[in-house]
């Protein structure tokens, strides 16, 4: 018996493990067609389950005991509320056909079913998380146990398996936990610095680093024509020696918001390039897009004031560049290059001005 509680708890982990990592960590494993996860979860624990049941307790000639029900708490963890239902329906059908059909195998596969049907039904109201699953799986133990209760007393076999199956399902469950609690924690903190690598402390954009990534993505053999914008605050210094590098600090954040708010993620990407500048990327945008955008972000800053602490309002103004691809450059370098020289040409030209390379060069 040892050796198929052991089988039947490497079963229930290869699960978990499986079916936790490319699912919860959809990006990073690029796992397709992203909307059928609860269904992938659920065919998957459902035959998890009929494995689980090959490798059963054997009780009585038709009584098997194995923590299928343990499979269907779980489905319904990773895979929201229909995983549930459809692994108790593939565990119950198969629970009742994989072996002669008996009033055990009704009830067991019923008992299944039902598992599936309240733990899902329930997790619609409330979504199942690593704090409340326990409750789920008491539910799921409290009804099968009463369930095998009643058949040993029916057969009159040895009520210790009563204590086995409660001991076993509960170990597993609680140590599946423990496992998959750690796993999350660490999943959570590669998120959590990889999100710090590639943003701007002050502002929350992007980083310098991560901005150049993606830009390097839209060069491409095509050269479907994009454009990249430099902003650059004007007389910030003065700003900073006038009202102190906090109330500075102020403004880049709020410049920060706007240009956020400006520019859809539908249209572009913003970030910090360091400093008091700032840059967008528009993919799919040729020159006279690039222009538009630059210029609906000059004359955005220009007319509103920002508010800052002490009941202060500054204005400020900025001086855009815009440079695109492929006109003005085939590598990342000759594009950032453009787009900052024409920001300097617009500071040379008055400040608060656009300039696209493109003039510069004419
Ligand atoms: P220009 O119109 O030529 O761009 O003039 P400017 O004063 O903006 O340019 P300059 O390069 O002379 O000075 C930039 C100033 O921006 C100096 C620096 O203290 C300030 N600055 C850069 N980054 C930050 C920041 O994160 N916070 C604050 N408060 N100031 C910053
Ligand atoms: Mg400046």
């Amino acid at each position: 018996m040892l050796l198929e509680l052991i089988v039947n708890f490497c079963i229930l982990f290869s699960f978990a493990v499986l079916s936790y990592w490319p699912f919860q960590d959809q990006v990073r494993f690029r796992m397709p067609f992203p909307n059928s996860h609860p269904y992938m979860i659920g065919i998957m624990a459902g035959i998890t389950g009929f494995i689980l049941m090959e490798s059963s307790i054997q009780v009585t000639d038709t009584m098997i005991v194995d923590s299928r029900h343990v499979i269907i708490v779980i489905a319904g963890l990773f895979g929201g509320p229909i995983a549930p239902i459809i692994s108790g329906l593939i565990i119950g059908l198969s629970r009742m056909l994989m072996y002669d059909v008996s009033p055990i195998s009704i009830v067991a596969g019923v008992n299944a079913i039902t598992l599936g049907l309240v733990i899902g039904g329930f997790s619609f109201k409330f979504p199942m998380n690593f704090k409340n699953a326990k409750y789920f799986f008491f539910y799921a133990t409290i009804q099968t146990t009463i369930l095998i209760g009643a058949l040993l007393y029916l057969n009159n076999s040895n009520y210790m398996y009563i204590l086995y199956f409660i001991l076993f399902s509960t170990f597993s469950f609680f140590i599946l936990m423990i496992i998959l609690d750690e796993l999350k924690n660490h999943f959570d903190q590669i998120r959590r610095i990889e999100l710090l690598s590639e943003t701007d402390y002050l502002t929350g954009l992007y980083n310098n680093r991560k901005f150049h990534q993606i830009t390097k993505a839209c060069i491409t053999h095509e050269q479907k024509p994009f454009s990249l914008i430099s902003i650059d605050i004007d007389h910030f210094k003065k700003v900073n020696d006038l009202y102190g590098h906090p109330v500075g600090d102020e403004i880049v954040k709020e410049l920060a918001k706007r240009l956020k708010n400006l520019v859809s993620p539908k249209e572009g990407i913003v970030a910090r390039n360091g400093g008091e500048q700032f840059a967008v990327l528009l993919p799919n945008a040729p020159p006279a897009m690039g222009i538009h955008m630059a210029e609906k972000i000059r004359s955005m800053v220009a007319r509103a004031d920002f508010p800052v602490s002490g009941d202060n309002e500054i204005g400020i103004t900025v001086s855009v560049g815009v440079s695109s691809y492929p006109d003005n450059g085939s590598t990342l370098q000759e594009l950032y290059g453009a787009a900052d020289s024409a920001m300097y040409e617009a500071k040379a030209i008055g400040r608060n001005r656009v300039f696209h390379f493109t003039n510069k060069k004419a």
